[in-house]
């Protein structure tokens, strides 16, 4: 059975939950959900590369894109801006294919409001100590930055309640597993036929 439309998959939660880590596993488990790749003014970290982990844009070129309207949603985070390119996810659904977000929360709400058919899902970490190992594990940012992250996370945890599904990312292919089960379920409801 094709539907018509695309579901919008929008995957949030704190920075360091693993989200990259968790898109990654179910990318390679799933390969119908198309992946959209955001744009940011945040430097290139080691390995990642333009096109494929963000598009890096300079700060007046992102600004642009705003005032163009090519985003369909941004967020400022820490000290960088970082955003979806409307296009690709508007053709990608028009098409008929399931596209994945994988956005810090203040974005997501903004989907919440344009998209509302959307699905959101909170991936939640087990805990707020697991969750500053996790960012203190990964080693690339400092003292300072892992503080900003800590608050934020905390900030964003209290607005779980505004999603559809809240995943818990005890083991990546647990939380990848019930991603999975919650995009067949949204596949298989009725209102989306
Ligand atoms: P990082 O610098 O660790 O790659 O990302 C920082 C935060 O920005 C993460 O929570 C990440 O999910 C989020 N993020 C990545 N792309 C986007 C986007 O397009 N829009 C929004 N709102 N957040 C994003």
């Amino acid at each position: 059975m094709r539907r018509e439309k695309g579901l919008l998959i929008v995957l949030s939660g704190p920075s360091g939950v693993g989200k990259g880590t968790v898109c990654g596993a179910l990318r390679k488990h799933d390969t119908h959900i198309q992946y959209s790749v955001s744009a940011t003014t945040r430097n290139p970290r080691a390995g990642e590369e333009d096109g494929v982990s963000y598009f890096f844009k300079s700060k007046q070129e992102f600004e642009r894109m705003i005032r163009e309207n090519e985003l369909l949603e941004y967020a400022q985070y820490v000290d960088n801006y970082y955003g979806t390119p409307r296009q690709y996810v508007e053709d990608t659904i028009a098409k008929g294919h399931d596209v994945i977000l994988e956005i810090e929360v203040q974005g997501a709400l903004q989907v919440k409001e344009t998209f509302p058919e959307g699905v959101f899902i909170f991936l939640m970490p087990p805990s707020i100590k697991e969750l500053r190992n996790r960012i203190e594990g990964r080693g690339t940012e400092s003292q300072d930055l892992i503080d900003s992250r800590m608050t934020i996370a905390k900030d964003e945890i209290d607005l779980m309640d505004k999603y559809d599904y809240v995943v818990e990312n005890d083991e990546v292919e647990l939380a990848v597993e019930r991603i999975k089960s919650i995009v067949t379920a949204e596949n298989c409801k009725k209102e989306r036929l």
